[in-house]
């Protein structure tokens, strides 16, 4: 905290891990040796860079362009890049190191990463967005690679990002490599790749239903957030008989009181991803828009948090179990504060940390990768049930590091889980 003060973010996602990992590190003292807890919180690399860029007015503008590259310990760097003005040193280094644990818990040999700009990608067109793009792949591309460090989308990246990134960076390497994962399908994507996360959330959380005997089906759940996660979050809840009551973004909040329609889902996925609208503009029977406020004071079962961090307080925690919320799982990155997070433990209700429930989208990159190796292209089918499969595992992977006293801590159980495979590999490497 002294040597980087300006860091609040990073200094959280830190101290959640640190926490809850320590009583195994003094069970298990070797991995107090080595330096492995002061190497892993040090990004082995992190390039900040000038992204000059000419606006439709021929105008210059100067944004700032990262990349943390945190462990490549068990694979290449992996981790998506963020566009949005809040970004800055303090936020990727909380992402990267969050990476690092959730890529581990895939299974799968990634290592961890984000990047991203202060570049808002709201209210620009489209020929705004490419030169944007492509001046920071200008930059970005000699630090990339597919056997060095492989991006994907986030916050403000998505589809048409992802394609601008892609092409600059094919014409500068002169290769057509697995360099981005998330690409359209009509350039070596992934089916399934949109999708991923937010199915993956809804997966895990129907693992910790059974537990208490429940199922998706019948029950009510918040979801926060409009965008890539929350979209496909809400349609799988639909899918699988649960009721999404509402949708939010950084204006506030929809209340859908009946219940996500099929119908009213299309509409959604036309007015944010083809007209790039508001969440307010969707209007229609049963639909309320509450400016200025998030969805946790309104009456839920489940809740899933699926727009940013920090976006779930101490009081929103207590809202949601005051209204009955018996299972919370984070499909955001760090959505939930510290201390919201101790009163779901406290509480002793279901919680599943972002690293654990959001896996499925960067273990779906993996797959992306995997076919791109191999030439091959699987079904929608095949790639789902390998998603499912993926987060069946890492739900058995926190429940037996997280056991105690009669529950599942899967805050615990993630970490620990996470954390094992990278040291391991870091021993084994000796200090580097
Ligand atoms: P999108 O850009 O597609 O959507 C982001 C959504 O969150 C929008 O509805 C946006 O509203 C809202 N939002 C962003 N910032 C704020 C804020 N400060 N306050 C309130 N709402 C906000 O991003 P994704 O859906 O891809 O990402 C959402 C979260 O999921 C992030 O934490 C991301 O790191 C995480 N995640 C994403 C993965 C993926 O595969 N996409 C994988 C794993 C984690 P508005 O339009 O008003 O800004």
């Amino acid at each position: 905290k002294q040597r980087d003060p300006d860091q609040p973010e990073f200094h959280q996602a830190v101290e959640e891990v640190l926490r809850s990992l320590w009583p195994f590190l003094e069970a298990n003292p070797k991995y107090l040796q080595g330096g492995i807890i002061e190497r892993i919180v040090e990004p082995e690399r992190a390039v900040l860079f000038r992204v000059p860029w000419v606006d439709d007015q021929g105008r210059v503008c100067v944004n700032r362009g990262f990349r943390v590259q945190m462990s490549s310990a068990i694979g290449p760097y992996k981790g998506g890049l963020r566009f949005h003005p809040s970004v800055n040193l303090g936020v990727l280094k909380f992402l990267a190191f969050e990476q690092v644990f959730k890529n581990s818990l895939t299974s799968l040999p990634m290592g961890g990463g984000k990047g991203g700009s202060d570049f808002d990608p709201k209210g620009k067109s489209d020929a705004e967005v490419m030169r944007f793009c492509q001046s920071f792949m200008s930059e970005l591309y000699r630090h990339i690679g597919a056997d060095l460090d492989v991006p994907a989308g986030d916050i403000g990246v998505g589809a048409r990002e992802i394609g601008f990134l892609f092409g600059q960076y094919k014409r500068l390497s002169n290769e057509f490599t697995s360099v981005f994962t998330g690409k359209g399908l009509a350039y070596g994507g992934s089916l399934i790749r949109p999708e991923a996360t937010g199915y993956g959330c809804v997966y895990f959380a129907q693992e910790m239903l059974k537990g208490i005997g429940r199922d998706i089906d019948g029950q009510r759940v918040a979801i926060s957030g409009s965008g890539n996660v929350a979209q496909f979050a809400a349609q799988k809840v639909m899918e699988l008989g649960g009721k999404v009551i509402s949708l939010s973004d950084s204006e506030g909040t929809l209340f859908i009181e009946d219940g996500l329609s099929g119908e009213q889902w299309e509409a959604l996925m036309e007015l944010k991803n083809v007209r790039r609208g508001r969440l307010s503009e969707l209007q229609g029977p049963g639909l309320r828009f509450l400016p200025g406020q998030r969805p946790w004071a309104l009456p839920c079962d489940m809740a899933l948090p699926c727009a940013t961090q920090n976006e779930l307080d101490a009081a929103d925690a207590r809202a949601l179990l005051a209204n009955g919320c018996v299972c919370v799982a984070e499909g955001a990155n760090m959505p939930s504060t510290l201390e919201a997070v101790d009163i779901f433990l406290e509480a002793g209700i279901l919680f599943a940390p972002g690293k654990a429930s959001n896996a499925g989208g960067v273990a779906t990159s993996g797959l992306e990768m995997s076919q791109n190796a191999m030439r091959l292209h699987w079904t929608a089918g095949e790639v789902d049930q390998r998603l499912h499969g993926i987060m069946q595992n890492i739900h058995h992977a926190c429940v037996h590091y997280g056991e105690e006293k009669g529950r599942v801590n899967y805050v615990k159980g993630a970490n620990i889980a996470g954390f094992v495979k990278v040291a391991d590999a870091m021993l084994a490497q000796g200090v580097v």
